[in-house]
Order: structure tokens, then sequence, then C-alpha cells
């Protein structure tokens, strides 16, 4: 499991924006990719946004940065 900080702010949560909704995911991958095996991928994504400091981007590498 990787963690992602928010270039802005150092937070780690982060939501995302889709056509239908929001959706929240505990956990991404190196590539920045949610990992949840549970949800079908038929909601097209639209942004991705900081809950803390609302710093968006159309996906997580763009707003924020892998600590390794
Ligand atoms: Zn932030």
């Amino acid at each position: 499991m990787a963690r992602w900080k928010c270039k802005h702010c150092g937070c780690e949560n982060f939501s995302e924006h889709y056509m239908n909704g929001y959706r929240k995911y505990g956990e991404y991958d190196e590539e920045g990719e949610p990992i949840d095996e549970t949800i079908e991928d038929d909601d097209p994504e639209l942004e991705i946004e900081c809950e803390e400091c609302g710093n968006r981007g159309l996906h997580l590498t763009n707003i924020a940065e892998l600590v390794k």
C-alpha cells in the first residue's frame, strides 16, 4: 500500500468526484489508482480533491505526491 500526500497541505484524505456522485478510497497503489476490487468502474471519474484544502485535479498524481 502506497501513501499519498497532498502537494499543497500534506493531508492524506482525498475524495473522488464521479459523474454519479462522490467516492472515497482509503488506499491507493503506487500509480495513484484506488485499491478497490468491489466497485465496477462504469461511472466516469471527473476529478479528485483534497479534503483539507480543496486542491483538485484530474488524477491523484496531479495533486499529491507519493511518500516513500
Ligand atoms: Zn490539501
